[in-house]
């Protein structure tokens, strides 16, 4: 699946390396656990019937001045870690990329939100680079914790992925700031919480601007919801106040969203209801 649109100058197409639908949905009450802060009850209210969440991989190429740059790149081919029936549903970016004429070879640079398998295992699954000329975009805390000792259960299924892709860039890992241009139009914002270096990127060109929330939220649920943790946020404090900030700047901004685990292509604008948010998909 691909979807194109452009910012300004930048001309972007998402690609997405999958979307498991029915029966391999997962179910919202594996995000949303009394746990991570919200009680059964509470959950069965908020999702009136619905039981399964559609938890898209929407990779955005980004051709920039300075060359095609991918934000997030997917599981990858050959991913038993959801177990086997979803295997063949995801690590479907380089079908997509094809279908979109990228190549592989030519890409310049990836960006990534933060480092969890999910967004990073694409680049590095085959044990190589997935794209040999690319060098590497991630925060100076995302690099700093994967390669340090991390003993959180919920970030272990994730250790693997993250060192290997911080190995496997080596020199050509350029760990940035929040703030900071990582390539012409394309700016890194706070987002800490979700991963200590989690980063929302802020693509920008003649006036026009889109917010990559990377996994700021999972679902709908979490704009209607904002103080929803998932047991994925490893500071679900921070990650909450970073989930309203961005939110409230979508708004007041009137910033077009482009949230990674959305349903295809994950684009869409963000209103405010009270003290929460609302998520309205762009028509497609
Ligand atoms: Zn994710």
């Amino acid at each position: 699946m691909i979807y194109q649109l452009s910012v300004g100058r930048l001309e972007c197409v998402v690609v997405s390396d999958g979307q498991p639908g029915p029966p391999f949905e997962p179910a919202l009450g594996d995000f949303f656990t009394p746990d991570a802060g919200v009680p059964a009850d509470v959950l069965q209210d908020a999702c009136r019937g619905r039981s399964t969440l559609t938890c898209g991989y929407n990779c955005l190429f980004v051709s920039t001045p300075d060359g095609m740059a991918v934000i997030d790149t997917g599981l990858g081919p050959d991913f038993l870690g959801y177990g086997e029936y979803i295997e063949p549903l995801v690590g479907q970016l380089d079908g997509g990329m094809t279908a979109a004429g990228l190549s592989r070879a030519n890409l310049a640079a990836v960006v990534f939100t933060h480092l969890h398998q999910d967004h990073s295992r694409g680049a590095i699954w085959s044990g190589d680079l997935t794209f040999p000329a690319a060098s590497a975009y991630a925060h100076t805390s995302e690099v700093a914790f994967w390669s340090g000792p991390v003993d959180l259960p919920s970030a272990q299924p994730h250790v693997e992925a993250a060192r290997e892709t911080i190995r496997l860039f080596g020199e050509r890992l350029h760990p940035f700031e929040y703030d900071a241009e990582i390539l012409p139009g394309v700016r890194a914002t706070a987002a800490p919480g979700h991963t200590p270096g989690h980063t929302a990127i802020l693509l920008q060109s003649q006036g026009e601007r889109l917010l990559c929330v990377g996994d700021t939220f999972y679902d709908p649920l979490q704009l209607t919801n904002p103080n929803w943790a998932t047991p994925w946020d490893l500071d679900a404090p921070a990650s909450i106040a970073s989930r309203r900030l961005l939110l409230e700047r979508a708004v007041d901004e009137q910033i077009l969203v482009h949230a990674y685990h959305l349903p295809f292509p994950g684009l869409g604008r963000v209103q405010r209801k009270g003290s929460t948010f609302t998520w309205h998909p762009l028509p497609t």
